[in-house]
């Protein structure tokens, strides 16, 4: 019989280590440019030598294989670096959310264990108000993006742009165990104190090789390829930007990082530099469009995957139309994060076929085992309209949550990740996703979808925003409840007039008509820009 394991003594059994992503860029192209919001440009090369450096810088620090590096940035050169160098000497790489209440930072540096911050200047006040009370920190390292003399009570470690010219600049990386971690986060739910995600080299190396699959194989659109310019408008602490940092340095492109996100800024560095490919949260999109060089930026090169909550479609005509290629992507953090992708793959489809594509969820990428399911577990539908749960199983999906062992096994309850998110599948495969577990509206006995409301109303032309939430009511259970920012005057009967069009046709259930209507002057959203359901729930439906 073969023995399949047999190995010859000199064989290397290469490891999926986040190092080996940076093999073939800086060999292929050395000289292609990472550009810090228009106004510092590194090759790759350079960038190899940074990451070199970065790495003497902390072994010089003392850190240890194991330890937790915590960074506090906006996107930049800099994070894209501690992307790197973290990792490849065996650390962690814990990317804060700096959105967070400081009550909420202190729990997640606390429960990480970071070792070391690397913190923005912009960061050194919320420091302050909680280093009394941070339990494992051995020092802190300031960012910044000119030098000058820090004004803090943070006892500062250094600079990094000094430690980093001081340091040697080469570092031969060790291997090790790819199944090392790599990375963790934490993601904010509806309740409770943020849970910790991590993440190995093998994970993020098999996503970056299964993301970049799915998007270069596309023939119609959505494709990613070595001519693109990358910049990411998701920030570096989501889910590592959703995984793009990783895939566009792998793929030696040109990338841009904007650092904060000011919106006039953003549409500059997209002319300027000559961005094709981001990636954002729809609400980043509307943020753009109310912009005053919105109308006079061209975007037709530009091809943006848009996740963290679905593509509404008034939204995607309005980018269609400007010339964006846009379309939808799902994932989560706890699945590291990429699940699907919307891409369109037939031709000859009316504007309206294929705005119905591009906002659907998605297919599965490769290496995904997506599946919809009832509370049995027994898949559910094909035909596009029976809703279930989705499950999946992927390699690169946490295996728990950080010292959590009641939430992990409700997790992974029957070895699929259970994503809480209720969606339909078509006979093309094509998911969509109609809700949230905890977000469906029960009208006498019925399950709307917030979703589909939203999507429905926000299709309104006097309508800038919409988000729906079930209030409570004596009568029918629950009743949705519209908040809306208008874009013009408009009264509540004319809205459940417009939705009334859509269960005449039966696109929505009749209940969506128990509508009610409250005007709004904007909608809360969490750290990463998705509506906040739960803060909205508290300020709208608790008496
Ligand atoms: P987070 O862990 O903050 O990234 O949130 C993940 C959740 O965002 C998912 O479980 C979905 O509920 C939602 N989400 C992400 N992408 C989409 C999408 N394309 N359409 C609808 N919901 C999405």
């Amino acid at each position: 019989m073969t023995d399949f394991t047999e190995k010859t003594q000199s064989a290397y059994s290469y490891p999926l280590l986040i190092k080996n992503l940076l093999y073939s860029p800086v060999v292929d192209t050395p000289r292609q440019e990472i550009v810090y919001r228009g106004e510092k440009r590194f090759t790759y090369e350079q960038f190899r030598r940074r990451v070199c450096r970065l790495a003497n810088v902390l072994v010089e620090l003392g850190v240890q294989p194991g330890d937790t590096i915590g960074v506090m940035d906006w996107d930049s050169h800099r994070y894209l670096e501690c992307f790197f160098a973290v990792p490849m000497i065996g650390a962690v790489l814990h990317t804060v959310n700096v959105k967070l209440s400081p009550e909420q930072v202190l729990y997640t540096l606390n429960h990480a264990e970071d070792d070391y911050i690397f913190v923005n200047e912009e960061f050194l006040p919320l420091l302050e108000q909680i280093k009394a009370r941070l339990d494992m920190v051995k020092g802190y390292v300031v960012l910044q993006d000119e030098y000058r003399q820090t004004e803090t009570t943070v006892p500062l470690t250094g600079e990094y742009e000094t430690l980093l010219a001081a340091a040697p600049e080469a570092h031969a990386f060790a291997d090790f165990d790819e199944n090392r971690r790599a990375t963790t986060f934490y993601t904010t739910g509806t309740t409770g104190m943020p849970k910790g995600v991590f993440f190995s080299h093998r994970q993020l190396v098999l996503h970056t090789l299964a993301t970049l699959s799915a998007l270069s194989s596309a023939a119609k659109q959505g494709r990613f390829h070595r001519e693109d310019v990358y910049m990411p408008i998701t920030p570096m602490f989501h889910v590592h930007a959703w995984g793009f940092p990783y895939i566009a340095t792998f793929t030696g492109v040109k990338q841009v990082y904007p650092g904060k996100y000011m919106p006039s800024n953003v549409l500059r560095l997209i002319a300027q530099e000559k961005v094709t490919f981001s990636h954002c949260v729809p609400t980043i999109l509307h943020l753009l469009m109310n912009d005053p060089t919105f109308a006079d930026t061209d975007l037709s090169a530009w091809k943006v995957v848009i996740g963290g909550a679905a593509l509404p479609k008034a939204l995607c005509r309005a980018y269609l139309r400007k010339g964006v290629d846009i379309f939808s992507g799902y994932g989560m953090s706890e699945t590291c994060p990429v699940l699907s992708l919307a891409q369109v793959d037939e031709d000859d489809l009316s504007e309206e076929q294929e705005i119905e594509i591009r906002c659907k969820t998605g297919r599965a990428i490769p290496l995904v085992d997506l599946r919809v399911v009832d509370t049995d577990m027994h898949d559910v539908g094909g035909d596009g309209r029976s809703v279930g749960e989705v499950v999946v199983r992927s390699p690169w999906l946490t295996q728990a949550y950080l010292k959590d062992k009641r939430n992990s096994e409700l997790l992974w309850q029957g070895g699929y990740l259970h994503t809480g998110d209720v969606a339909s599948i078509d006979d093309r495969a094509y998911v969509s996703i109609t809700d949230r577990i905890k977000d469906v509206i029960k009208i006498g006995g019925e399950w709307i979808s917030s979703l589909e409301l939203e999507d429905v109303i926000s299709q309104h032309p006097s309508v800038a925003e919409v988000a729906v939430v079930g209030k409570a009511d004596e009568k029918w259970g629950e009743r949705p409840l519209a908040l809306v920012v208008a874009k013009e005057k408009v009264g509540a009967k004319e809205l459940v007039r417009h939705v009334q069009g859509f269960t005449d046709t039966g696109i929505l259930n009749k209940q969506a008509l128990l509508l009610k209507v409250e005007l709004v002057d904007s909608i809360d959203k969490t750290s990463v820009g998705k509506i906040d359901k739960k803060l909205l729930r508290e300020k709208y439906l608790i008496p």
